[in-house]
Parts: structure tokens; C-alpha cells; sequence
């Protein structure tokens, strides 16, 4: 093979097929390569979509795509061993069309979007991976894959091959992941029946839940842990840096295996089947962590270029806004006859930049950093809250002023003053 396209996209994942998506659109000439048996294969299922991006893109994308729930609640649990604390946020207004958070099984809607990509023209293969990118100086002008005689050519090329990106790192343009700057997530899918899931989240018909945790269950370890409702199973994983699972010397599968066993969550399992286990890196470095994004015929979208927003939990509509904007910019040159030259694609970053997508990174610069060194707050604090709680609630013939003074006597004792005060500090910083 040595065709030449207007562009080339690597990975079929939501960044890429965002950007391949919208650059078929409009008539520039695509090709899609990836290295699973079809896209989605790859991919670790059960997820939230956030339907903004993607409205943006295809705005009749409800008609067909294969959506689960339509997420109505969120809860937020705080957990020490055997205890939680929790704020659940249940609103009518989330049961209203448009509905705008849904979870989904990845591989079928990774499956399903690729069908839109290919509609509007973009040229996909699979089972087919880019080992390299073809070099002219400085400049990509393609990619070598493991077929024979793999050259392709192509005026730019779109990094959108996920996490590990070794493309980008191969050629220089991203540095090795630091494993403090990734999470390492395992997930489980439990199968069950519908109307088992409907009467345990109190939900009916389309309506979903998803629960938020953090504490104990990542036994001090910079991480949170999730359960999604899907129409027939239930997702469930927790997530830790990488660096940390690597000190404390804790198996992911022992820290999620230990997660189910708390007695707030082993009940919402039961009578399930589990039929999946995964385990995939988020890049959740954060802001600091970003990589280069563009150069001579190169651009980096997604995961490869870590935007993923670790404290909301978003990364596939991070994902689809940058690749739409890698592919806008594009669009943009191309109309204007200009090449794609590391000078004219500066717009790409500069699009970013005014996007929610840097403006979100940005605002948690710190949180990634403040996190990982302050173990007390996955720890220390969740146990004096539902310590707290505990005493507050038992009706023991104790006055409530006397309770009061031993809860602010045990966080003294656990924290000190100057400890909280600082504490506090941290929190604001890593949320300013
Ligand atoms: C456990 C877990 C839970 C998550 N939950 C959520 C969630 O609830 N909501 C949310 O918005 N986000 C979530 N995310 C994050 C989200 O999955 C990612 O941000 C998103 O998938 C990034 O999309 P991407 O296209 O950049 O990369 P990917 O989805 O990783 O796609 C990259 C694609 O490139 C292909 N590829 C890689 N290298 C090559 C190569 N050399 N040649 C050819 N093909 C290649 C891969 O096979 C893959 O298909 C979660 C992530 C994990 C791991």
C-alpha cells in the first residue's frame, strides 16, 4: 500500500471517532486504522456518556445508538470499613428529554459510532496496527502498519490511539507515562434482571444510577471506586494511581475483590452473574501532565494527550471534543489552502484552550498533587465522619453536647488543629 490521504486517524476510539467523523463530512479523504478485530473490541466496557460532545457531533445520535440508562441520580458515598456517609441527588429534570447523561456497554457503542464514521466516508481497517509514524525530518507525512508493505500516506496524522500512545512516545513527541501521572481501573460487569436492578436503585423503565466512592475501599491510596446501573447488569470498578497500587503492593483485583465485600455494597450485587473483568490505565495527570498536542503534520488527541478529568469522572466527552477540534482545525486550513505545518496547527491548542476542556484541566492543576501526597483524606476523614454520624444517631442517654465535644476531641486527636487547618488548605487548592 502507498496510498496518500488528506489524513490519516489512529484509533477508533471516541477521539478518533470524533475526528474522523467530522473530517469525512466534510469531504476530506480519511483513513481509520485500527488495531482491534472492530472498533470497540479493545475497549473496557460500561462507561458514562455524557451526551454534549456528542450531540454536538451527531445531533440525531439518540435515534440508534445503543444507550442503556439514562442516568436520573447520582450518589456520593464516603466510606470507612463498615459504614458510609452519603449524598444522593435524584431530579425529575434528569427524566426530561433531552436526557443528558446515559451509561452505556463501550464496545457496542464504540461499534455503533464507527458505523457513522464509515457512513460519512471515512475508510476504516482493522485488526491492523500502526507501528510507527513515517518521518520526513521533522515532519509525519504518514505511518508504517504491520501489514505487508504498510505505508501510508497522508498530510496529517491524528494520535488517537489512547492511554499508552507509544506512537507519539516512539517518535519523541510524548514523554514515558509517569505512573504517578496514571490510574491503573479494574471493572466487573454483574448480569441480572432487569427488574432486579429497577426495584434495588428504585428506578423504572430507562431511568439509572451511578455511585460515586471514595474512602477506605483504596485503603489510602489515591483512587475512587464506581457502580453504574446498565439496562441488565451492573458496572462496578475502582481505580488507583498507578504509582500507589505499586508502593502499597496491593493487587488491584484483591482491592476491588475487597471493595464488594464492604456491607454497603455486597447487597447491591447479589443475585448477580459476573461475566467480565478488565483492567485499563486512565491517564490522570491532569493539566501539568499534558503532552505536546501538535507538530509538522501531527496532532494528539484524548487519552494520548491525558485529557481525561479525573475528579468528574469525564474523559469520552474530553475525548470527542478534542478530537472534534483536531479535525475542525483541519477543516479550517484545508479550506484556506494552508498546509499542515506545526505554525497553522497552533490553532488546535488555541481552540483547546478556550474550551472547557483545558479551562476543567486547569482548574484542578493541583488536585492530582495534593491528592497523592495527603492519604489522610481516603483514610483519616472518612472514619471520623461516619464516626461522627455514628455518635450523633445513637440514642445512649449521652447529651448531644457532650457528644459534640468527643467528635471535635477524636478529630483533634486524629488530625490537630493545625492539621485540619492545613487540610483545609489543600482542599481548596486542589478544588480552586
Ligand atoms: C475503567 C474506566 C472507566 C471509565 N469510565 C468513564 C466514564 O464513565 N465516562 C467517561 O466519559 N470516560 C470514562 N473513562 C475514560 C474513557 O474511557 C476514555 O477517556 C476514552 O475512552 C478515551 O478515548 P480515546 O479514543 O482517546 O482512547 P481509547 O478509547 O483508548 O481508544 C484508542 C483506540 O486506539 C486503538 N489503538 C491503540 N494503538 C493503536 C495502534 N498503534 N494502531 C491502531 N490502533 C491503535 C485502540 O485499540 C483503541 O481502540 C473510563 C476509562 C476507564 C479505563
Amino acid at each position: 500500500m502507498s496510498e496518500k490521504f488528506d489524513v490519516i486517524v489512529v484509533g477508533a476510539g471516541p477521539s478518533g471517532n470524533a475526528a474522523a467523523y467530522k473530517l469525512a463530512s466534510a469531504g476530506l479523504s480519511v483513513l481509520q486504522i485500527e488495531r482491534g478485530e472492530s472498533p470497540g473490541s479493545k475497549n473496557v466496557q460500561g462507561a458514562i456518556l455524557y451526551s454534549d460532545a456528542l450531540e454536538k457531533l451527531i445531533p440525531d445520535f439518540r435515534d440508534d445508538a445503543p444507550l442503556e440508562r439514562h442516568v436520573i441520580e447520582q450518589r456520593m458515598w464516603v466510606l470507612d470499613d463498615d459504614s458510609y456517609i452519603g449524598s444522593h441527588y435524584r431530579s425529575e429534570v434528569f427524566n426530561q428529554q433531552p436526557y443528558n447523561r446515559y451509561t452505556m456497554i463501550r464496545s457496542q457503542f464504540d461499534k455503533w459510532f464507527s458505523e457513522r464514521v464509515q457512513k460519512a466516508g471515512a475508510l476504516l481497517i482493522c485488526e491492523t496496527t500502526v507501528d510507527q509514524l513515517l518521518l520526513d525530518g521533522n515532519r509525519v507525512i504518514g505511518v508504517l502498519t504491520d501489514r505487508q508493505g504498510g505505508e501510508i500516506y497522508a498530510d496529517a496524522v491524528i494520535l488517537a490511539d489512547g492511554v499508552n500512545s507509544l506512537l507519539a512516545k516512539k517518535a519523541g513527541f510524548h514523554p514515558e507515562l509517569h505512573p504517578k501521572d496514571v490510574a491503573l481501573a479494574v471493572k466487573e460487569i454483574h448480569f441480572m434482571p432487569q427488574e432486579l436492578i429497577e426495584q434495588r436503585f428504585n428506578v423504572t423503565g430507562d431511568e439509572g444510577v451511578v455511585i460515586e466512592m471514595v474512602g477506605k475501599i483504596t485503603q489510602g491510596m489515591m483512587g475512587t471506586g464506581f457502580l453504574y446501573t446498565n439496562r441488565e447488569s451492573i458496572t462496578i470498578g475502582v481505580g488507583c494511581m498507578l504509582s500507589d497500587f505499586k508502593q502499597q503492593q496491593i493487587t488491584p483485583y484483591a482491592l476491588l475483590e475487597q471493595m464488594k465485600a464492604h456491607p454497603s455494597i455486597k447487597p447491591l450485587l447479589q443475585g448477580g452473574e459476573m461475566k467480565e473483568y478488565t483492567a485499563h490505565l486512565i491517564p490522570e495527570g491532569g493539566f501539568n501532565a499534558v503532552p505536546d498536542l501538535y507538530g509538522d503534520g501531527w496532532m494528539i488527541v484524548g487519552d494520548a494527550g491525558m485529557f481525561v478529568n479525573a475528579v468528574h469522572r469525564e474523559g469520552s466527552n474530553l475525548a470527542m471534543t478534542t478530537g472534534m477540534h483536531a479535525a475542525d482545525t483541519l477543516i479550517e486550513l484545508k479550506a484556506e489552502g494552508r498546509e499542515f505545518s506545526a505554525a497553522n496547527l497552533k490553532r488546535y491548542k488555541t481552540r483547546l484552550d478556550e474550551s472547557f476542556v483545558m479551562k476543567d484541566l486547569k482548574k484542578y492543576k493541583n488536585m492530582p498533587d495534593v491528592f497523592h501526597t495527603n492519604p489522610q483524606f481516603f483514610n483519616d476523614y472518612p472514619e471520623l465522619l461516619s464516626k461522627a454520624a455514628r455518635t450523633m444517631l445513637t440514642v445512649d442517654g449521652v447529651d448531644k453536647k457532650t457528644k459534640e465535644r468527643e467528635i471535635r476531641s477524636s478529630f483533634r486527636k486524629r488530625r490537630s488543629l493545625f492539621g485540619m487547618l492545613g487540610d483545609t488548605f489543600k482542599l481548596w487548592r486542589a478544588f480552586e
